[in-house]
């Protein structure tokens, strides 16, 4: 997939703006953490949906309708979430057919659907869980596959458009996105389209300033830079009346990145650094194995995250001890004597030890000093060699990585996986 589509076109609300209120006495207490909003966020985001207010309210009827009130001066849709359960303190849906002077009536079929769940569950259904059947006549009324609160999409007079839904994020979540996301979908006319870059071996801040002048004179498509853990993402987004138009939009503004920053960039949209790496391996046909000392079989781990990688990953050895080194990858007792277990001789020798004991094309080593404690002022924590065999060839890597131990070691891997596409790419060039 190249391209992420997030809103189809059709429809009539142009630039939609939601707000989201979560309902809920215990989130105003501290007791529960409103993750649902989070959710929403995010996934309205995705839409292209602007969120500019998010706002919690205890479970109490007046200050409900007074911020459907606020919020409805601002925006076209609020999403609701909580107080739809059979209990009397249970008061959104009620609310927000009030503030729209709606009447609530039994819906049958919801009636049956209910105590369906119920039968199915083995649950006994009290006469309180009646009330969740009631909705306004002319509404849509949304299922609930995972509880017995169904939601629903409540239109105004006033255009304005209320979603009530579950609090139990189990409910919410799928609910949302099997019914709110397509009717969203449909309900506004602008298409927003993202398309994700990938980079690693470059800082945050570096990246800024090679592309200011790009990230400056953006309006639409508009470019965000994102740092992650190891890696950094720009997601270029654009919006346009339909999908040609935002795909169009992108290009140009994709190929000036490219161009720029081309040597850090390894993938884009779901990429992954062992992706990418993986399905090279595959194509070209080249056995791998690694021996890992101070990633522990991280680095064995993210290839297995790749389908198919069986087809030439031959081995993973966690060679931690001296006597394992020695024993599994031969690595000389004088090597490690001279030089130490954290060394570019012993990441040398680790890596052609697997490759040829396993009869591998390629060998792969990671040895370093995690911490945090063990470092030295000559070998400090983060000190880690990496050694590549490929074919004939030994290179070695030296990293200083700052940070935890897990940091130390999750870099240690991503790096040990990035030196490796690195050479993966002058071999083909090579050809
Ligand atoms: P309610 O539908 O208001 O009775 O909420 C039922 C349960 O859903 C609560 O007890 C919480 O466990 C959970 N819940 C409600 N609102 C939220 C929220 N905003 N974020 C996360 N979980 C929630
Ligand atoms: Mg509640």
């Amino acid at each position: 997939m190249d391209y992420l589509p997030f809103v189809l076109v059709e429809g009539k609300i142009n630039s939609m703006k939601a707000e989201i209120i979560a309902v809920g006495t215990e989130l105003l207490l501290g007791d529960i953490l409103n993750t649902n909003a989070q959710f929403l966020s995010k996934q309205l985001a995705m839409l292209g949906i602007e969120v500019y207010h998010q706002t919690v309210i205890g479970d109490n009827g007046e200050r409900l309708l007074e911020a459907f009130d606020e919020a409805f001066k601002r925006c076209d849709v609020v999403i609701t979430s909580g107080g739809l359960g059979p209990t009397k303190d249970d008061i959104t849906k009620e609310m927000a057919s009030k503030y729209f002077g709606k009447e609530l009536t039994l819906n049958e079929e919801e009636l049956k659907n209910i105590e369906q769940y119920f039968n199915k569950t083995g649950k006994k259904m009290t006469e309180n869980n009646r009330k969740q059947a009631y909705f306004p006549k002319n509404d849509i009324i949304l299922k609930n596959n995972n509880g017995t609160a169904p939601g629903a999409i409540m239109k105004g007079e006033n255009g304005g458009i209320i979603i009530v839904l579950p609090g139990p994020p189990k409910e919410l979540i799928p609910m949302f996105k099997e019914s709110v996301v397509p009717y969203l979908k449909n309900t506004t006319d602008s298409t927003l389209y993202s398309k994700i870059i990938r980079l690693f071996g470059i800082g945050e801040s570096t990246m800024e300033d090679e592309i200011k002048d790009i990230l400056e004179s953006q309006t639409n498509p508009t470019v965000a830079p994102y740092a992650k853990e190891s890696d950094l993402i720009l997601r270029i987004t654009s919006k346009a009346k339909d999908e040609k138009e935002a795909k169009k939009l992108i290009e140009p503004l994709e190929k000036q990145i490219t161009q720029r920053l081309a040597k850090y960039i390894y993938g884009t949209n779901e990429d992954t650094l062992e992706s990418v790496v993986g399905e090279k391996l595959i194509k070209e046909n080249l056995t791998i194995a690694s021996a890992e000392s101070c990633t522990g079989g991280m680095l064995s781990s993210k290839l297995v995250n790749v389908p198919s990688i069986s087809k030439v990953f031959i081995e993973g050895a966690v060679t931690y001890s001296n006597q394992s080194k020695m024993g599994r990858l031969s690595v000389k007792k004088e090597t490690l004597e001279k030089y130490g277990a954290v060394s570019k001789e012993t990441a040398i020798e680790m890596a052609e030890g697997i490759a040829k004991s396993a009869r591998t094309d390629i060998g792969i080593s990671t040895t370093g000093i995690a911490g945090p404690e063990g470092g030295t002022s000559e070998k400090p924590v983060g000190l880690v060699y990496i050694g590549l065999y490929i074919k004939g060839n030994t290179l070695v890597k030296e990293l200083n990585i700052k940070g935890s131990r897990e940091r130390v070691r999750t870099r240690a891997t991503m790096e040990a996986l990035n030196f490796l596409r690195l050479e993966l790419n002058k071999i083909q060039v090579a050809k």
